[in-house]
């Protein structure tokens, strides 16, 4: 497995790396989460193709700097979980070498990045914007594959991709859960033991709402109150948003008619956490 970090190099070395290539871009701390995005990059690559992972705890898309200090950065265990799972590539820049000093092109989303997770944290959508522009110019990749965890990054993403004629091909991966339920994250070593096991109540109050669609519901107003009511159940977490929105223009819907998805971010304490459940009539 080849380690790099300065963009000569890697340019260098990707000259020599077989095609097809797919990127899987991360912010490290990696988990059971990245490591399926990795093995998914490998059906995709196939046997003879190269799975490239990009390990940059990017800046750009933190709205907080204490989440950005706080970030998990464990290198050289994620370099180990990547040599395992079969990576043939690790991109880890310093932020010095992905952005300079002055620094002045933004790619901005202006439809999508505004709602759900744009809407509190104000510039984290150009940066993730950016940083994966500048990743796809850099690899070329022909496949790049991201979690549905973050399905409004994905979201973006795509449209980016779409809008920009960018040549890859992105691949959604579905979430990855802990065994009780809580969706994977970089972010929750950061939670307490008490928060650890308060967590998994996201989980069950987006499932057992979304429960309510098999018993035929339609409307937004009781599946949101069915999970608002659980998350309320929960001393410690505070929620950011809940919302129901259409899959496709992620704007809020009153009514399910198309494909939904009830979506919802918390904090506990500083550490904020987000899941979602999608909802098909
Ligand atoms: P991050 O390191 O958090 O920026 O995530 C890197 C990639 O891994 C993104 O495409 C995330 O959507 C994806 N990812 C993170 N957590 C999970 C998870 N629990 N299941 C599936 N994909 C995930």
């Amino acid at each position: 497995m080849i380690v790099v970090g300065k963009i000569e190099t890697l340019r260098e070395q990707l000259k020599a790396l077989p095609r097809p290539l797919c990127l899987v871009p991360t912010m490290g701390a990696l988990h059971e989460g990245h490591l399926a995005l990795i093995r998914e990059a490998r059906r995709l690559a196939g046997p003879r193709g190269t799975v490239a992972v990009s390990i940059f705890v990017n800046p750009m898309q933190f709205d907080r700097a204490d989440d950005l200090e706080n970030y998990p950065r464990p290198l050289d265990e994620d370099i180990a979980s990547c040599e395992r799972t079969g990576v043939d590539l690790v991109f880890s820049p310093e932020a010095g070498q992905m952005y300079h000093a002055d620094h002045s092109i933004v790619i901005r989303e202006n439809r999508l990045s505004g709602l759900l997770c744009g809407a509190s944290r104000p510039g984290h959508f150009a940066g993730v914007c950016t940083v994966v522009m500048k990743l796809f110019l850099l690899f070329r990749a022909e496949f790049a594959v991201f979690g549905k965890k973050d399905f409004q990054q994905l979201a973006i993403i795509r449209r980016m991709v779409r809008d920009l004629n960018v040549p890859v091909e992105i691949i959604g991966h579905p979430t990855i859960r802990e065994p009780d339920g809580l969706a994977m994250s970089s972010r929750n070593v950061r939670l307490t033991s008490a928060q650890r096991a308060d967590a998994p109540i996201i989980h069950r109050a987006l499932a057992a709402a979304a429960d309510l669609l098999k018993t035929g519901e339609r409307n937004a107003e009781p599946i949101l109150a069915a999970a608002k009511h659980h998350l309320g159940k929960s001393e410690l977490l505070a929620i950011d948003y809940l919302s129901l929105v259409d899959a496709a223009t992620l704007e809020s819907v009153a009514m399910i008619h198309r494909p939904a998805i009830l979506a919802a971010a918390c904090f506990y304490g500083r550490v904020r956490l987000i899941d979602h459940m999608e909802l098909s009539p």
